[in-house]
């Protein structure tokens, strides 16, 4: 007979989980409460695969031998419970996507940078002439990759909610890139239990394989000599000495993973801010133990193009740049974004707080903007909190007005700057609409 698996979430992991499990002989069910796009739908129609929306049909879902569940749904919600009482295995779609492929692995995870440091490590492998490919959170799932595509090489950006669902992916290279409060709704608003989630990536990596972290993160640094047991480890850090560890100075980065040294001045690397200086010594790091040429690796640096929204450059005007940071839904990432300028700020910030404690960047706000202009629903803690501290403070729900305002105010030499701060839902379908409606707008000036 054969084994039946339930899919659980039809957006692009999904269906790339249901149409390989369907190729590799399981009888597919996918149950979404919502609704289903257009082109997954004919997807699974085209393939035979049955299917539900609108609703999760439980004595049926009960029945899977294996549940592949999006990394959307909570841990919490009634029909997980109802699985976990009943006793069905629940993995990640990348857990499911992996046990099909004997490429090698390299997992990025935490709070900030999996994006940008996924889409950098794998930049550099491509640049090495590796045959590599992209997968994670963004774009084509790694199930639907392990179907389509030939890679001997992955780079994935795993969520925390990938890895509580992953138990055996057999990383050759697992990057911690740091870990600040997020997501707390999803963990028991305990820290803690985020902070393990996230440790959680080295005990995916295949023993005697490698670890690459941010030494100076105080969550990380407290449990990494147990979580990294039996691994080969290349941390990297703000101070150091470039003979022991992987550091980055000034005005250069060093590398020194395996023995192999290396130095970029950080002038040459495309993306900017010390936040960025981090990831690339953490993909850089990573694509070195993989077998990057350091040659390879300082071209590669050079020519990244730097992922969309995210300290996204738009255009020039007056002699103002107007910046696109609308991925900045945290403060930790505003803090980066705010400390990565010389020039006198123009901020745009606002939308639905997840509990930001903004006294936290008093200094930096104090330092460098010379005007903040709320944009959201509800400006009234953004407001409260820098009033006092930001010579002009703006409010509006009209993200048209905002950028208008923020021409005015900016001065030949100052910097305009969406970095939020905050969530997108207030104004917009998500970050993504934030953002290209920001450079629409700006482009429109
Ligand atoms: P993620 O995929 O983890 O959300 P992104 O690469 O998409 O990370 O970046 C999200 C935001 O976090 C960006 O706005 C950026 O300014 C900020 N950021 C990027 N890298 C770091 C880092 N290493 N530390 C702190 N903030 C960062």
């Amino acid at each position: 007979m054969k084994r039946k698996l339930v899919i659980l979430g039809a957006g692009e992991s999904g269906i790339g989980a249901a149409l390989l499990g369907k190729a590799k002989g399981y009888e597919v069910f996918v149950s979404d409460a919502g609704s289903i796009k257009e082109q997954y739908l004919k997807e699974l129609q085209d393939n035979g695969i049955e299917f539900e929306s609108g609703k999760h049909t439980t004595e049926k879902v009960l029945q899977a031998d294996l549940v592949v569940k999006s990394p959307g749904i909570s841990e919490k919600a009634e029909l997980i419970q109802k699985l976990r009482a009943n006793g069905n295995l629940i993995i990640s779609e990348i857990e499911f996507a992996a046990q099909f492929t004997n490429a090698k692995l390299i997992g990025i995870t935490g709070t900030n940078g999996k994006t940008t440091t996924a889409m950098l490590t794998y930049h550099i492998l491509k640049t090495g002439g590796f045959n590599v490919g992209l997968a994670g959170n963004v774009g084509t799932s790694f199930a639907r990759q392990v179907l389509t595509e030939n890679f001997d090489w992955y780079v994935l950006e795993l969520s925390s909610f990938q890895l509580d669902d992953s138990y055996e992916l057999k990383l050759e290279i697992g990057v911690l890139l740091n870990i600040t409060p997020d997501h707390l709704d999803r963990y028991d608003y305990d820290f803690q239990k985020y902070i393990a989630s996230k440790m959680r990536i080295f005990h995916l990596v295949h023993l005697g394989r490698h670890a690459v972290y941010w030494q100076d993160d105080p969550q990380i640094g407290e449990g990494i000599a147990k979580a990294t047991r039996g691994l080969n480890v290349h941390p990297f850090s703000l101070s150091g000495d470039a003979a022991e560890i992987t550091y980055i100075q000034n005005d250069r980065l060093f590398y020194v993973p395996n023995g192999i040294e290396v130095s970029a001045p950080r002038a040459d690397i495309s993306i900017k801010g010390l936040h960025n200086a981090l990831n690339a010594a953490a993909a850089g790091n990573a694509a070195l133990v993989a077998g990057v040429s350091p040659e390879a690796l300082l071209e590669a640096l050079k020519t990244f193009k730097g992922a969309e929204h995210r300290l996204e450059p738009v255009r020039e005007l007056n002699g103002v740049e107007y910046i696109n940071d609308s991925k900045a839904t945290n403060l930790d990432s505003v803090k980066y974004a705010l400390d990565a300028f010389e020039n006198p700020i123009v901020w745009i910030a606002g939308g639905i707080d997840k509990g930001n404690e903004y006294n936290l960047v008093n200094q930096l706000v104090q330092d460098k903007v010379k005007a903040l202009i709320c944009l959201g629903k509800d400006n009234s803690k953004l407001i409260t909190s820098f009033e006092n501290l930001v010579p002009v403070v703006r409010s509006t729900d009209d993200l048209i007005q905002a950028v208008r305002w923020a021409k005015e105010l900016a001065k030949p030499g100052d910097i305009v700057l969406l970095s939020p701060a905050c969530s997108s839902f207030d104004l917009f379908q998500n970050y993504v609409d934030r953002g290209n409606q920001f450079k629409s707008a700006v482009r429109a000036l």
